[in-house]
C-alpha cells in the first residue's frame, strides 16, 4: 500500500491548493480525482473577480493549478475515492481503481455537482440538448435558440457566453428577479438577442430523439435547440457518512469551515455548507485545510 501523509480526495480549486501547500511545506501529498482536474471551476468561462488576475479561463486556472501542484512533486491520480476508513495510525483510502493509499490525514474536498431540474425527459436528453455546461456544450449552438435556466452568477455568465455564439438566448429565472451580479444582469439586458423570462419554470421538457421545446408552468412554449441548466449544485459527500457527520442536505458538518467530525479528516470548498461559494474561498479554504493538518500531525 502507497503510505502518503496527507491524501486528499478532489483535485477543484480547494483540493489542489491544499495540496500544493501541504507539498510546499514538505509533505507527501497524493489528489485522487474521481472526474476531471479542476472541478466546477472548469465550466467557468471568464474568471473576473479573483484577486490581482485580471481576467483568466476556469480551464487556464485549472491548468495552471494543476501544473503548479505537479512542479511540486505532487501526485495526481484519476481515480474516484470509494471509501475512507481508520487504519489504527490514520486512514485508508480506497479508490475505483481496487488500490489503497494509507495517510496521516485526509483532506475532503469532493466540491458539489450541477443539480438537475429532476423533470422526466432531461437526464435521457443530456447530449441531446439538455446541457450542465455552457462552456463545454455552448460551440454546439452556433446561431441556434437556446435556453438557460437559473437565476445565480453561473446561469448569467451562461446566458452572457451563450449570447454571443447563439441566434436568441432565453434566461429562465423562477423569481421576478437575479440572484446573481447587477453587473452581469445590466450586461445581459443590452444584449439583444437575450430575453429574461422572469417568474416562470419549467414544467416539461419535451423531446425524441432531441430537445425540441420546453413548457413553463405559465403555459408558455419555448422552441429551443439546447437547454442549459444552471440551478446551482449539490454536494456528493454519501461515501463519507460512515466517517464523518453529514447535515440533512448532505454537506460534511463543520463547527469552524476546516474540522469535521472525524480526527485527522478535514474538508475544503464546496463539499461544506457555506455562504460564499467562490473561487476565492475554495482556496482558502485548501490553504487553511492544509496547515490545520499539518499542524495537527
Ligand atoms: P446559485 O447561486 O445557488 O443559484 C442557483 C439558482 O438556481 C438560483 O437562482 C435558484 O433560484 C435557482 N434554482 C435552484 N433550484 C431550482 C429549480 N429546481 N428550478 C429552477 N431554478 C432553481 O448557484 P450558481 O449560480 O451555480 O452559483 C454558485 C456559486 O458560485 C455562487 O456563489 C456564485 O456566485 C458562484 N459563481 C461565481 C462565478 C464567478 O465569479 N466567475 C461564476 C459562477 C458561479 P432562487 O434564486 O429562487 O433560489
Amino acid at each position: 500500500m502507497e503510505k502518503y501523509d496527507i491524501v486528499v480526495i478532489g483535485a477543484g480549486p480547494a483540493g489542489l491548493t491544499a495540496a500544493l501547500y501541504a507539498l510546499r511545506a514538505g509533505y507527501k501529498v497524493l489528489t485522487l480525482e474521481g472526474k476531471a482536474v479542476g472541478g466546477q471551476i472548469v465550466n467557468s468561462t471568464k474568471i473576473k473577480n479573483y484577486p490581482a488576475v485580471i481576467e483568466i479561463s476556469g480551464p487556464d486556472f485549472a491548468k495552471n493549478l494543476r501544473t503548479q501542484v505537479e512542479n511540486h512533486g505532487g501526485i495526481i491520480k484519476l481515480e474516484k475515492a470509494e471509501s475512507v476508513i481508520s487504519n489504527g495510525e490514520g486512514w485508508t483510502v480506497k479508490t475505483d481503481m481496487d488500490e489503497e493509499y494509507s495517510a496521516a490525514a485526509v483532506i475532503l474536498a469532493t466540491g458539489a455537482t450541477p443539480r438537475a431540474l429532476d423533470l422526466p425527459n432531461e437526464e435521457r436528453l443530456v447530449g441531446r440538448g439538455v446541457s450542465y455546461c455552457a462552456t463545454c456544450d455552448g460551440n454546439f449552438y452556433k446561431d441556434k435558440i437556446v435556453a438557460v435556466n437559473g437565476g445565480g452568477n453561473t446561469a448569467l455568465y451562461d446566458a452572457l457566453y451563450l449570447a454571443d455564439l447563439a441566434k436568441k438566448v432565453y434566461l429562465i429565472h423562477r423569481r421576478d428577479e437575479f440572484r446573481g451580479d447587477k453587473a452581469l444582469v445590466e450586461q445581459l439586458s443590452q444584449k439583444d438577442n437575450v430575453e429574461f423570462v422572469l417568474s416562470a419554470q419549467i414544467s416539461k421538457i419535451v423531446g425524441d430523439e432531441h430537445l425540441e421545446k420546453i413548457i413553463l408552468d405559465n403555459g408558455r412554449e419555448l422552441t429551443v435547440d439546447g437547454l442549459f441548466v444552471a440551478v446551482g449544485y449539490k454536494p456528493q459527500n454519501e461515501i463519507f457518512k460512515e466517517v464523518v457527520a453529514l447535515d440533512e442536505d448532505g454537506y460534511i458538518k463543520t463547527e469552524d469551515g476546516v474540522h469535521t467530525s472525524a480526527k485527522r479528516i478535514y474538508v475544503a470548498g464546496d463539499a461544506r455548507k457555506k455562504e460564499l461559494k467562490q473561487l476565492t474561498t475554495a482556496v482558502s479554504d485548501g490553504a487553511i485545510a492544509a496547515t490545520t493538518a499539518i499542524q495537527e500531525m
